[in-house]
C-alpha cells in the first residue's frame, strides 16, 4: 500500500493507473476507520482495479464549538486498517496541503439549498465545507468511481448534485449503512460515548424503525409519523433530539400526504457527541 501526502502525488498516481488501463475507486474519509468504511473499501475493491482512500479531518466542515479538535485521529490504525481491507493508495494530506492559502479557503463551493436544511440548518456552513473539500479531491483524483455511505444520507445527495453541477468525471456509488448488532450505526464518534450514553444510543435506530413501521402500516400524515419518532426518542432522557423527520428520499423536501420513496432522518445529542442516522421507507 502506498501512502501519499501531496496533492500532486495523488494526481500522478491515479493518472498513471488510468493510463495503464486500470479503473480507479475513491473512498473519501475522515479516518478513525471502522467496518462502515470497510464496507466502502470492499465495494470499491469489487468494482475498481485501484482503490484509493483519503484520510483527512476537514476543518472547513466543522463549525465553531464543534468537535474538530476532539475528533478521533489515529493514522497508524487507519493505515493498518486500510491495508488489511484491500486499499492500494492512502492519501493523508496535512491541512496546509489541502488549504494552501493559509487555511482561509477563499474559494468555496456552495452546494445549493439542499445544503441549508436538516444537517445544514443545524450546522451552518457544514455542507459548504464538505462540497469544497470533495471538489478539491475530485479535481485531484480525476475520472473515478467514488464511494459514499448512506449513513450520511443528505451528504450523499449533495455529492451527487456536486458531481452533476460541476461536471466532475465521477460516478457516485452509495453504500448501505453498517450497524452494530443493537442497531447503532457505526460512526467514528461512537468511540467518544460514555458507557451509559452508548447504551442509550440505539434509540435513534429504534425511532427510525418505529417511524417506518407506522408508514408501512398505512400512516400517510408526516406529523403523525414524526410524533411516533419523537415519542420513541423521548424514552431515553439522556438523548436530546435535534430533529426526527420523514422526507422525500430524492430531495429531502417535506411530503404530505406521504407517498413514494421516503427517508426518515434523525439527529440527536448524547452528552458531548452528536449522532445522525436514517432509514428508507416506501408509502
Ligand atoms: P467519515 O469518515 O465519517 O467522514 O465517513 C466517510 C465515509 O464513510 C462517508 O461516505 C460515510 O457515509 C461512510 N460511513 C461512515 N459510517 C458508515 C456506516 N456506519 N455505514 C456505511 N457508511 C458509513
Amino acid at each position: 500500500m502506498e501512502v501519499l501526502g501531496r496533492r500532486a502525488e495523488l494526481s500522478r498516481r491515479l493518472e498513471r493507473a488510468r493510463r495503464e488501463g486500470a479503473s480507479v475507486g475513491l473512498v473519501p474519509t475522515m479516518g478513525a476507520l471502522h467496518a462502515g468504511h470497510g464496507a466502502l473499501f470492499a465495494a470499491a475493491r469489487r468494482r475498481c482495479d485501484v482503490v484509493a482512500a483519503s484520510v483527512f479531518v476537514n476543518p472547513l466542515q466543522f463549525g465553531p464549538g464543534e468537535d474538530y479538535e476532539s475528533y478521533p485521529r489515529d493514522l497508524e490504525h487507519d493505515l493498518a486498517f486500510a491495508e488489511a481491507n484491500g486499499v492500494d493508495v492512502v492519501f493523508a494530506p496535512s491541512v496546509e496541503e489541502m488549504y494552501p492559502d493559509g487555511g482561509l479557503a477563499a474559494v468555496r463551493v456552495d452546494p445549493g439549498p439542499l445544503g441549508r436544511v436538516l444537517e445544514g440548518a443545524s450546522r451552518p456552513g457544514h455542507f459548504v465545507g464538505v462540497a469544497t473539500v470533495l471538489a478539491k479531491l475530485f479535481a485531484l483524483a480525476g475520472a473515478c468511481r467514488a464511494f459514499f455511505g448512506e449513513k450520511d444520507y443528505q451528504q450523499l445527495l449533495i455529492v451527487r448534485r456536486l458531481v452533476e453541477g460541476l461536471s466532475f468525471p465521477v460516478e457516485v456509488v452509495g453504500c448501505p449503512v453498517v450497524r452494530e448488532t443493537d442497531g447503532l450505526a457505526l460512526s467514528s464518534r461512537n468511540a467518544r460515548l460514555a458507557p451509559e450514553l452508548r447504551a442509550a444510543a440505539p434509540v435513534l435506530y429504534r425511532a427510525l424503525r418505529a417511524g417506518r413501521d407506522v408508514v408501512e402500516a398505512g400512516e400517510r400524515d408526516p406529523v403523525a409519523v414524526e410524533r411516533v419518532m419523537a415519542e420513541t426518542l423521548a424514552k431515553e432522557p439522556s438523548v436530546e433530539p435535534d430533529y426526527g423527520v420523514v422526507r422525500a428520499a430524492a430531495d429531502l423536501e417535506p411530503v404530505a400526504p406521504l407517498q413514494g420513496e421516503l427517508r426518515l432522518l434523525v439527529a440527536a445529542r448524547l452528552g458531548p457527541v452528536r449522532l445522525i442516522d436514517n432509514l428508507g421507507a416506501t408509502a
